[in-house]
């Protein structure tokens, strides 16, 4: 096969390019949220909107567009499959960053700066009215923006397919409702059995006094042991636990609080989970699709199995505990091995905050905020009806209603920015972690033991050869239908929060 394309090589230098270029733009964006100096905003400001510019001028520029062009022109046999998809993903992405005029691109990014500052008085406040006139705005923009892009009669779908190319509204609807048939009762009959356990008397576990610097320590060597290599990357410290960085350096943050050491510990494996993902993507074709993630579902679907199948099943805490007990004698002195794999595993009832919910009532935050999303689009549903309709939804799915709209209808900062569509990936990550977790356990026989000796490179070998290796050649339904042999689904998500929680 060919490949030798003259205009082929010249888009990979392009992509490649405009690759290194991000990444240093995301680098700067670690280290605001990491090392900067409370002055040096202004200026820091400046260097990013600087580095968007040269971004935005390297992925619209008339070159690359005509070197696509000239690889679409080319006779089939010139470009192999491999090729072919690269081409296809630099076709997309560049008319998403060509046609959209430069006025809309700036007024959305005004609108974004203006609108959070706004949701953040909004939600301290409690005063929703405040805030709608932006989330309107918003609406508009990204209509107009479906319109542009070819979207005009689904203009939701392209909300969606900017976080997870190839999904629509319509195929997640489906798998959602077949979710929330399952979920509802599972979750109603979990909360009854907790509300029993505190009536009991039955609290939370108390931890106290966990020593950060030792915390860290912990963290790291159980982030190196599932896989993550520190020769590419690196652990700090922020506000939100994330995971930047690209390639051969990755960044991942996380938080520590001296007496919550599990916050620290699943947001570091949770990140640690993307990170490995993005290590395993193939670096000589770094800035082609063939080196991208599949999408944010797929990328979810990789910090979900690591946080929730592997590290909080009792297979993983055989081996954790006794690390735990090394690293803290003097705090977890009378607290049994029993205590502590239930606090990795406790569920909350009636919780009314999406960050703070745990594993199973996770989703029901996710269909919620789907549903809602879904009418605006559709223009069933108005903006100032939006805090009733969250309310009643929250009522079905979450037992009750929240008692303000700042644990409600304000809670999340996404709506701020514009960036609707991007809440259902949560939720299809981990169906696909679920899917991924069965096969893996069929696949792999034995796996479980493996965890208990603190052994996981059969799996991570694994989910290198099936997915990260994959690129995006695949969207997330071609992709579980290939690993796992069945279509993306909720029946394995619902299978396993039974056989854990049920
Ligand atoms: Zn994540």
């Amino acid at each position: 096969m060919g490949n030798e394309l003259a205009a082929y090589a010249d888009l990979r230098a392009r992509l490649r390019r405009a690759h290194v270029l991000g990444s240093v733009a995301g680098l700067l964006g670690w280290d605001e949220q990491v090392n900067l100096p409370p002055g040096a905003a202004a200026q820091r400001g400046e260097q990013m909107a600087l580095m968007a510019g040269l971004e935005h001028a390297e992925a619209s520029a008339p070159a690359l567009g005509a070197a696509i062009a000239a690889c679409e022109a080319a006779p089939g046999d010139a470009l192999d499959k491999d090729a072919r998809v690269v081409v296809a993903a630099a076709r997309r992405d560049y008319d998403r960053a060509t046609k959209l005029p430069a006025e809309l691109v700036s007024e959305k990014a005004r609108l974004s700066s203006e609108a959070y500052h706004a949701w953040a008085a909004a939600r301290a406040a409690r005063d929703f009215p405040a805030f709608a006139p932006f989330l309107e705005k918003h609406l508009e923009i990204a209509r107009r923006e479906a319109e542009l892009l070819g979207y005009g009669e689904r203009p939701y779908d392209l909300a969606i397919d900017r976080h997870d190319p190839g999904l629509d509204a319509a195929r997640i609807d489906a798998l959602f409702a077949e979710l929330r048939a399952g979920l509802v009762p599972l979750a109603r009959r979990i909360d009854a059995r907790a509300e029993e356990a505190r009536a009991r008397g039955e609290g939370p576990l108390a931890l106290k006094g966990f020593d950060v610097g030792a915390q860290r320590e912990l963290v790291r060597r159980v982030t190196a042991r599932l896989g993550f290599d520190y020769e590419r990357g690196r652990l700090d410290v922020s506000l939100h636990p994330f995971c930047g960085g690209a390639g051969d350096d990755l960044r991942l943050t996380t938080r520590f609080d001296a007496d919550n050491p599990l916050d620290a510990l699943y947001s570091s494996i949770h990140e640690a989970g993307h990170g490995m993902y993005e290590q395993g993507l193939a670096r000589e074709h770094a800035g082609t699709a063939l080196a991208q993630a599949a999408g944010m579902a797929a990328h979810e679907s990789q910090s979900r199995l690591w946080e929730n199948q592997v590290a909080r099943s009792r297979a993983f805490w055989r081996w954790l505990e006794p690390e735990l007990r090394a690293a803290f004698p003097g705090p977890l002195a009378g607290v049994s091995g029993e205590q502590l794999h239930a606090a990795a595993n406790a569920v909350e009832p009636g919780g009314m905050i999406r960050v703070d919910a745990d594993e199973v009532h996770y989703n029901l935050h996710i269909l919620l905020r789907f549903d809602l999303e879904k009418r605006l689009f559709a223009g069933t549903l108005r903006v100032a009806e939006l805090p009733e309709a969250w309310d009643a939804l929250c009522e079905e799915l979450l037992g009750r209603r929240p008692a303000h709209v700042g644990e409600g209808v304000l809670q999340d900062v996404h709506w701020s920015g514009g960036a609707f569509g991007y809440f259902p990936s949560y939720t299809l990550g981990n169906m696909m972690a679920a899917q991924l977790w069965a096969t893996a356990r069929a696949k792999l026989p034995g796996i479980e033991d493996d965890f208990a000796r603190g052994e996981f490179d059969r799996l991570l070998g694994w989910l290198r050869a099936e997915v990260h290796a994959r690129g995006r050649r695949e969207d997330a339904f071609a992709l579980t239908r290939r690993v796992t042999g069945g279509e993306l689904g909720a029946g394995a998500l619902l299978g396993y929060l039974e056989e854990r929680y049920g």
